[in-house]
């Protein structure tokens, strides 16, 4: 679904990412872990092309991605960010219904009905009237969720989607990535949440200093982890 082939992304003389290769298969969960500064979210925004990447290739549903594709790329790949940074001057329907409308030209009844299902599939359907200031950190992260599902994207890419959120409120925005992934969706999830990892990644990768250090299944990565990098880092958060 995603072949990625010696990826390089410098910012002026910082080289961040240095050689990633890395391949995820259809309907693989894949959890990204490392240390702040590593190169997580440069990877993520390099995949979704809102980062330009120095050199390399990324391949998406066997197509190689050029930059006059980015708009038809961008619907390919979903993103959901730390921050949801949704519309704030629109309700939560119209916020999930926006892409589908603008982007792909659905009628703004299909659009409706669509958004509907969507916000009933995150859990959130009653609040579809409300403007998003209104909702709990939780509750504006499903919505983004929603808003994302709405583009029929090939992969979702999730960057910390629980970090900014009150304790309480993690469990309910990992419980709907869950269920994404019991439905067989594609997605690479950056996450500190190691209880998630081991519980829904297919294949937990490693990133430290830019570079893919250790790349396993959760039980090899978490358990019997190799480098020296890995050991330090999971001793510190774990
Ligand atoms: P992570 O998500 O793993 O914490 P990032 O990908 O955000 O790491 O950042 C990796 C490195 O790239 C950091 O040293 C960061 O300061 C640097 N960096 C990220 N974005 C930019 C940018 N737009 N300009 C310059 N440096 C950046
Ligand atoms: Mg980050």
């Amino acid at each position: 679904m995603i072949q990625i082939k010696n990826l390089h992304k410098s910012f002026g003389d910082i080289e961040v990412l240095k050689g990633i290769n890395l391949t995820i298969n259809e309907s693989e969960v894949v959890c990204l872990i490392g240390s702040s500064g590593s190169g997580k979210s440069t990877l993520l925004r390099c995949i979704n092309f809102l980062e330009k990447k120095t050199a390399g290739e990324i391949w998406i549903d066997g197509e190689l991605v050029q930059e006059k594709q980015i708009n038809r790329i961008r619907q390919k790949v979903g993103m959901v960010f730390q921050h949801f940074d949704l519309f704030p001057h629109m309700t939560v329907i119209q916020n999930v219904m926006e892409g589908p409308i603008t982007v792909k030209k659905m009628p703004k009844s299909l659009a409706k009905v669509l958004a509907m299902d969507l916000l009933e599939k995150v859990d959130i359907k009653e609040k579809a009237d409300e403007y998003p200031a209104l909702l709990s950190g939780g509750q504006q992260q499903r919505v983004a969720i929603a808003r994302s599902l709405a583009m029929e994207p090939s992969v979702i890419l999730f960057d910390e989607p629980t970090s900014a959120l009150d304790p309480e409120l993690v469990g309910e925005v990992l419980k709907v990535i869950k269920d994404l992934a019991k439905e067989g969706r594609t997605m690479i999830v950056v996450t500190h949440e190691m209880g998630f990892a081991k519980e829904v990644a297919d294949r937990v990768i490693f990133l430290d200093d830019g570079r893919i250090v250790e790349e396993g299944t959760p039980v090899e990565i978490f358990d019997h982890p190799q480098h020296e990098r890995l050991q330090i880092f999971l001793g510190q958060i774990l």
